[in-house]
């Protein structure tokens, strides 16, 4: 923004400015170095409240508290340094807090006169909630209003770092109820909820505040329990737990009584991680129920536990790599309001001589813990690099293609070197690149992700969060990081258009998209319905069944000489993808 020019009568080109500033929609304030309110914009006078209380408060005195330090300092770094900062901060009305991103700049009035900090500032409230409803929706099982899986993890990896300072053990606890389907069938789904919430409501009831009481399915909750690891703690808690439900549930008129059972896992003894120590208190749980429900018990190594491994496709993964037996799916990503596609995502499908294909959700997993996702990785980058050459010259327009990056992939120190050299030796400019990492994989390390994201827009390459909105995270991460598209997960599309509850995700990830001038992909769309749905909300992009199946190169090739998604239909294309 240009500073006005210097004038010892400057009031006139100020009000100009202000003007203009509030024709765009924006607030404006003019403070003196001490952050005290010279001039308020008629806008922020609306918004915040009577224009003659604002002139003479200090601005960082309409913030709370929480708020204040940050704001002061970006009025005291904007005065000292002389340099535009930038800060987001809660403003008090009389009434609410309205969030501002507010831009400092400072200037000077003339070569004697003080110097003023102009301010102005945008109303970014409907995108907090938007956020806040979002996070809040990833987080907690809609029914009960408690964590969900995704949070549960969280949070026992949070208890984990705890518990690995003070040294003290502690347990999780999975309560599953007894006879719940029977109430289900039987009363019918309403009842079956009530019976979840209330149920719900109780284990709560019953444990401390530090502890975590999560819904994890249909009729299982799971507890952590910090600091309980002895037998005769456990004892007392599960007791308790057991107890709270032993009592009926009176709901609608009807008597319903429902018992549980409890498999325990303990921390660090049986497991030291969050999955496995679910996976245990799972395998506790079967085992209580299958030796007569209504009671607790803690895993033992007899009781069995899921395997570990699955070791012998490890070690066939080494053989088929010499063998050539990976190949690369391509599915079409089309535009939605013309059908036509625009690029294809790269899936990775393993031919096994015996097994057939297997599925990359049973590879990717051994091949990121055992490192050959690397070499895996590398080659589908370049591999897809070079047929997107071969599917321009067909379709005779540019295309882009994606390309999975796993967490691995993404932390390894060659990772860029792999990038140049896809993009090097196949010829394809780096913007018909996009490069698909999950939100798990950026928060590994945040501060790696920002140094490595930003060298990927160096070389124009496009970033896709995939699986949106299944990741535990902030959304602070979409400013942080140059990220071009959102791909929503299917989770969110599947039941489109009749449950409500998705469609006010998918809704709220496009507002949001919208805002921040990101695409949005929609996976996972199955039927006309979703697509004439999503349509309808602006979303550009489609992947799915619908409009193509992952289909081998020559057939992605021949259906692109078409020209329409239609291409993709008739029934012995759709047999043969997958
Ligand atoms: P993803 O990246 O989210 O890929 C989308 C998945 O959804 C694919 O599963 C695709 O076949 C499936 N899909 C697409 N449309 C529909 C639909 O309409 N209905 C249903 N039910 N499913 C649909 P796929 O190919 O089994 O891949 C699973 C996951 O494996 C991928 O999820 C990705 O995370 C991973 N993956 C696949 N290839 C690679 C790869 O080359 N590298 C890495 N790191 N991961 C890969
Ligand atoms: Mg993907
Ligand atoms: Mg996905």
């Amino acid at each position: 923004m240009q500073s006005p020019a210097p004038t010892s009568t400057d009031a006139a080109p100020r009000q100009e400015l202000a003007t203009l500033m509030e024709a765009a929609g924006d607030v404006v304030f003019r403070l003196d170095l001490d952050g005290r309110i010279l001039f308020a914009s008629r806008r922020a006078a609306l918004l915040i409240g009577l224009a003659h209380e604002l002139n003479g408060t200090l601005l960082s005195d309409l913030a709370p508290d929480t708020d204040q330090p940050a704001l002061q300092n970006a009025i005291a770094d904007t005065g000292q340094y002389r340099q535009p900062v930038r800060v987001e901060a809660r403003l008090k009305t009389p009434e609410k807090e309205i969030w501002f991103e507010l831009r400092l700049n400072s200037f000077e009035q003339s070569a004697s006169a003080a110097e003023e900090l102009l301010v102005v500032g945008r109303d970014m409230t409907a995108q907090h909630a938007t956020e806040e409803r979002l996070r809040h929706m990833a987080t907690h099982d809609a029914l009960t209003e408690l964590p969900n899986r995704l949070l549960l993890s969280d949070r026992i990896r949070m208890v984990i770092a705890q518990a690995r300072r003070s040294g003290q053990g502690f347990s999780v606890a999975t309560v599953g109820l007894d006879g719940f389907k029977k109430v289900n069938d039987g009363l019918g789904h309403p009842i079956g909820d009530a019976v979840l919430r209330q149920a719900g409501q109780r284990l709560r009831k019953v444990l401390r505040d530090s502890d975590t009481l999560a819904r994890v399915g249909g009729d299982e909750f799971v507890a952590v329990l910090p600091g309980t690891f002895s037998e005769a703690q456990i004892k007392l808690v599960t007791g308790r737990l057991l107890a709270t439900l032993q009592s009926p549930f009176e709901i609608d008129n009807h008597t319903i009584y429902v018992g549980a059972s409890i498999g325990v896992s303990i921390y660090p003894q049986h497991a030291e991680d969050d999955n496995r120590l679910l996976a245990l208190a799972d395998a506790a749980l079967s085992r209580a129920k299958e030796t007569g429900k209504g009671r607790a018990i803690t895993y033992s190594q007899r009781a069995g536990g899921p395997p570990q491994h699955d070791i012998s496709l490890e070690a066939a993964m080494f053989q088929a790599i010499r063998e050539g037996e990976f190949l690369l799916y391509y599915q079409p990503i089309v535009d939605a309001p013309t059908r036509q596609i625009q690029g294809f995502e790269t899936l990775m499908r393993w031919k096994h001589p015996g097994l057939g294909m297997v599925p990359p959700a049973r590879f990717i997993p051994i091949a990121e813990t055992n490192g050959l996702i690397n070499l895996l990785g590398a080659w589908a980058l370049k591999a897809a690099c070079v047929q997107l050459k071969q599917f321009e010259e067909v379709a005779k327009r540019p295309l882009y293609i994606s390309v999975n990056i796993s967490p691995r992939q993404f932390r390894n120190d060659k990772f860029l070197e792999v990038l140049d050299d896809a993009i090097a030796f196949s010829g394809v400019p780096g913007e018909q690149l996009v490069l698909e990492i999950t939100e798990g994989t950026l928060m590994i390390d945040p501060a790696h992700a920002e140094t490595i994201l930003g060298k990927m827009a160096e070389r124009k390459a496009r970033i896709a969060i995939d699986d949106f909105g299944t990741g535990y995270s902030s959304l602070a991460y979409l400013k942080r990081f140059p990220i071009s598209v959102l791909k929503v997960d299917r989770a969110f599309i599947k039941d489109l258009p009749e449950s409500t509850k998705d469609a006010g995700i998918c809704n709220a990830v496009l507002d949001l998209a919208k805002h921040m001038e990101l695409s949005v992909v929609a996976e996972g769309v199955e039927t006309e319905d979703q697509l004439h749905y999503l349509e309808q909300r602006g979303c550009q992009y489609i992947q799915g069944y619908l409009t193509g199946k992952p289909m081998p190169a020559n057939v992605a090739l021949a259906a692109l000489k078409e020209n329409l998604y239609e291409a993709f239909m008739p029934s012995d294309l759709r047999a043969g993808g997958q």
